[in-house]
């Protein structure tokens, strides 16, 4: 049974929320996997231009000076994004992200300016950045998605560290296609294709699907937005396809979790804009396990998620989370 500390936000509190969140990662012992001079990815969510609801960077400021306190080396990172908007190439995504108010800390974005820097481990895609990185703090905000039913910290990991083309991978386990009405034959991504799998036709290109890897960096290219993909992928399918990738990208990695449980609205923090909350804000649950957490986070609003997506079961992210090994579902919950 994992272990999982709580902040409950629905009590009054000692002290504000900002000592409370440290005493949080103090109580949960997150400080225990850091080490001196060492780098520390603090993954989390800029939002979307345009959005509000992501985990204000007042908090992640907090957990970048507890990190830099006790002598370990943080960096804040994200990956691009398979959807047009500024955090589809990693350029403006970081632009957007010193915007948002992320600017106490080096920003990098995992899959480089195009979205096609990846390593791969039995075939998902993910962000060449976390190759080399053993340790590093989750930091997920709770809300409900469409295609997930929620997100939080499996989808964090096994989404937001994957590169374009895992996101892709994802999203369709299928190969772009050019909308030739909106090719104007530029070519960039003709020149740009590693694997010759863009063909020219007389006036547009064309994707071989025999050829194309699936890299999706033609997508980032391609000045027109002219190359596409079918969001196909069932619910369900993408709700296993995170779950693997989630149990690639920890194996071997100390990755300590914040599951935030405020402002939890209908949608993800890609959307360009901001939408009430569907619940009151609950509070902050940590620990070390991705499943743990995004169970017992479910667990706290599975009305409120069920009611707004009764055709999606959310739980399937949770349920090959355990059988892929990222973690297990039965949790105790401490509060601080
Ligand atoms: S056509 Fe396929 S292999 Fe070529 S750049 Fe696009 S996604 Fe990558
Ligand atoms: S980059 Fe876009 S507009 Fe240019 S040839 Fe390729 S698909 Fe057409």
């Amino acid at each position: 049974m994992s272990e999982l500390y709580f902040l409950d936000f629905r009590k009054k509190q000692k002290e504000n929320y900002l000592n409370m969140l440290e005493k949080l990662i103090e109580a949960a012992g997150g400080l225990g996997i850091l080490k001196q001079k060492t780098p520390v990815a603090v993954k989390t969510h800029f939002g979307e231009d345009g959005n509000l609801n992501f985990v204000s960077p007042l908090y992640i400021r907090r957990i970048v000076n507890l990190i830099k306190k006790y002598g370990a080396q943080p960096f804040l990172i994200d990956t691009t994004t398979l959807y047009s908007g500024r955090r589809f190439r990693g350029d403006s995504h970081l632009e957007l992200a010193k915007e948002h108010g992320f600017d106490f800390a080096p920003v990098i974005i995992g899959d480089g300016i195009h979205g096609d820097e990846y390593f791969e481990i039995d075939g998902s895609k993910i962000a060449i950045a976390f190759k080399n990185i053993d340790t590093m703090f989750c930091i997920s905000h709770f809300k409900g998605h469409l295609v997930t039913g929620f997100g939080a910290a499996l989808k964090n990991i096994g989404m937001g560290c994957a590169s374009k083309g895992g996101k892709l991978h994802l999203h369709s386990r299928s190969r772009p296609y050019v909308d030739k009405e909106k090719c104007i034959f530029c070519l960039k991504c003709y020149n740009y294709c590693a694997y010759g799998a863009i063909a020219k036709e007389k006036s547009h290109v064309i994707i071989n699907p025999d050829k194309c890897s699936g890299c999706a960096g033609c997508m980032s290219v391609c000045p027109e937005r002219a190359i596409k993909f079918y969001w196909s992928a069932a619910s369900d399918e993408v709700q296993k396809g995170i779950a693997q990738y989630t149990a690639h990208i920890v194996r071997n990695k100390k990755i300590f979790y914040l599951n935030f449980l405020t402002n939890i609205t209908p949608d993800c923090d890609c959307l360009h804009t901001s939408e009430p909350p569907i619940c009151a804000d609950i509070g902050i649950l940590a620990g070390f396990d991705p499943v743990a957490i995004d169970q017992a986070s479910y667990d706290m609003v599975k009305k409120e998620i069920d009611r707004l997506r009764p055709d999606i079961d959310s739980q399937v992210q949770l349920y090959y989370g355990e059988k892929f090994g990222a973690g297990e579902r039965r949790y105790e919950i401490k509060n601080i």
